[in-house]
């Protein structure tokens, strides 16, 4: 084993701030040797993760992610846990701008030493981000946090992607009941696990009440994720920190009731399963766009299908012959 491997997972082990940082840089560089490392560092701590409950939060941005999470966060560490709060932004790619990232978030937060507070990592696709979020968790785990927060925001794929990687999946939402914007966001409603109506402080209360009955009808139209959880809908103000323990406590009863069926340990299996196809796909396409004789191809047959002289399917067919032949 490489002598810096070894290096980063001792100082992991003893709970070297340094270390944890520098091996989740490890892990998000885009150089291969640094690639051939990491995949090394996580083997060698692979025993010893898994054991923090894995927190998805997502929401429009205003709804209150920064602010619940510090306050949540804080909330956490003054009963003992220890917390990281990753992100999933891979706005840069489709707005030039990162939605996540920009400002000074959770400031309380960051300075507490049982928090650790990552940003997303940068110029990456969907998948890139997913699988460097997905492996910095592990090592926030290894590390000895035993909460893990997992923010997105809606752009594009990424909370189904946020989703796949957590146990369990929290939506916040504005007390704007009927709201056109939330309308449309039915498919994450989908994917949440709890919903929590943000913001239901001083004059919002009767909206919030009002939203939390329009979702609570609405959830009864979608069929249950799983025969042993009955999504919560929740009123909470990170800013007043009302309703913060009331979150804390369906995570436990979540938890227990999932422990208790074996969907916890299914869902994760199933997630890191999931996982693996993504990855094998990923590198697999890499490596037949990167073959030589694809590669020739490659440009002609696209200009061909663009203009509508060959048919995909016929280009395809000609690619995979182009792959199986010996190399040019
Ligand atoms: P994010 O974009 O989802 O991370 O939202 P922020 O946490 O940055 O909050 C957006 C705005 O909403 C800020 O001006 C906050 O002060 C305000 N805000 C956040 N949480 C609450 C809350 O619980 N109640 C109220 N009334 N305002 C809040």
């Amino acid at each position: 084993m490489d002598p810096i491997v070894e290096h980063l997972a001792d100082g992991i082990a003893r709970g070297q701030l340094r270390s944890l940082a520098k091996a989740i840089t490890l892990v998000e560089s885009k150089l291969p040797e640094h690639n051939q490392l990491a995949g090394q560092l996580l083997e060698k701590l692979l025993p010893f993760t898994g054991n923090a409950l894995r927190i998805g939060i997502t929401g429009v941005p205003g709804v209150g992610k920064s602010t619940f999470i510090e306050a949540f966060g804080l909330h956490l560490i003054e009963r003992g846990h220890k917390v990281a709060v990753l992100a999933v932004d891979p706005s840069s790619q489709i707005t030039g701008g990162s939605i996540l990232g920009d400002k000074t978030r959770m400031e309380l937060l960051s300075r507490e030493t049982n928090a650790y507070i990552r940003p997303s990592p940068a110029g990456e696709t969907l998948g890139g981000v997913a699988r460097k979020t997905r492996e910095a968790m592990l090592i926030c785990e290894a590390y000895g946090f035993d909460v893990v927060l997992v923010e997105t925001v809606g752009v594009g794929q990424s909370e189904v992607t946020v989703a796949q990687m957590v146990d369990f999946f929290l939506l916040l939402q504005l007390p704007n009941a009927g709201d056109e914007l939330q309308g449309i966001k039915k498919g994450v409603m989908e994917l949440a696990d709890g919903i929590i109506i943000n913001k239901a402080d001083g004059d919002n209360q009767p909206k919030a009440q009002l939203a939390r009955a329009q979702i609570v009808n609405a959830l009864h139209i979608l069929s249950p994720r799983s025969p042993n959880w009955q999504v919560p809908v929740l009123l909470a103000s990170g800013l007043a920190k009302q309703g913060i323990d009331a979150v804390w406590d369906m995570l436990g009863k979540y938890r227990s009731a999932m422990m208790e069926s074996g969907e916890f340990q299914e869902k994760r299996s199933c997630q890191v399963v999931d996982w693996m196809w993504s990855m094998l796909m990923d590198e697999v396409k890499d490596m037949f766009v990167q073959n030589r004789n694809v590669a020739s191809l490659l440009p002609g047959l696209r200009e061909a299908v663009h203009h509508g002289v060959t048919t995909p399917g016929m280009a395809v067919k000609r690619l995979i012959e182009a792959y199986r032949r010996p190399l040019l």
